[in-house]
């Protein structure tokens, strides 16, 4: 088995901690969907994910086991993410089952520790030495997916993109996102204009309600 490079940059590491949050989403009919409902779920967005989870190998079985660890963890980030976004306000899709903030730390902390890494030193002729992060020993691959997923996570948790953390505000939009620049408000334009929509028509009934 080749067991990889596990060093992930902190780019990386936001687009995987943010791609495991939102598997819970908006379904388009005012409800939330969760890609991760069932296995074959997970097992398509392992797939899909393959490099940055270290498993870059055979397709890895998704048993009962991995689905739980890994709906276990998308608890603690959401949760975390929670936290993140304070003062603001959380995504409605699970505001009122977050877990406890040193329990969703702990989870993470385990999962992260699935995997130990240890460093390498590699330095080719004409290069600058690089140091990259190795597993140590042979870990099963579920745990390397657990383990990827945790240490992107933690990754994003201690980084400077924490800050810019949002959860759209968007009528039924349940998703967290990064904000590209300043003033960015909403997840994606289509919130945008549906959120602009919305409170065009609430101004229309208030003003219609303050009529004579
Ligand atoms: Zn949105």
């Amino acid at each position: 088995m080749v067991v990889g490079d596990v060093t992930i940059s902190r780019m990386a590491a936001t687009q995987l901690a943010l791609d495991l949050a939102v598997t819970i989403r908006h379904d388009g009919h005012g409800g939330v969907a969760d890609d991760l409902a069932d296995r074959e779920g997970l097992a398509v967005w392992v797939r899909e994910r393959a490099a940055l989870l270290d498993c870059d190998g055979p397709p890895v079985t998704v048993d009962e086991t991995l689905h739980t660890a890994v709906r276990e963890l998308r608890a603690a980030v959401r949760s975390l993410f929670a936290r993140a976004v304070r003062p603001g306000p959380p995504s409605s899709a699970d505001a009122h089952r977050l877990l406890p903030e040193a329990e969703a730390i702990r989870r993470l902390n385990a999962a992260a520790a699935l995997v130990p890494t240890v460093p390498r030193l590699s330095w080719e002729p004409d290069a600058r030495p690089t140091l990259r992060l190795r597993p140590a020993g042979t870990p099963p691959a579920a745990d390397r997916i657990v383990a990827a997923l945790a240490r992107a996570a933690l990754t994003f948790l201690d980084g400077p993109d924490r800050a810019l953390l949002r959860a759209c505000p968007a009528p039924r939009c349940v998703r967290y996102f990064v904000k590209d620049h300043a003033r960015q408000e909403w997840c994606t334009p289509s919130c945008g204009n549906r959120a602009r929509v919305a409170r065009h028509h609430e101004r229309r009934r208030e003003a219609q309600g303050d009529a004579p």
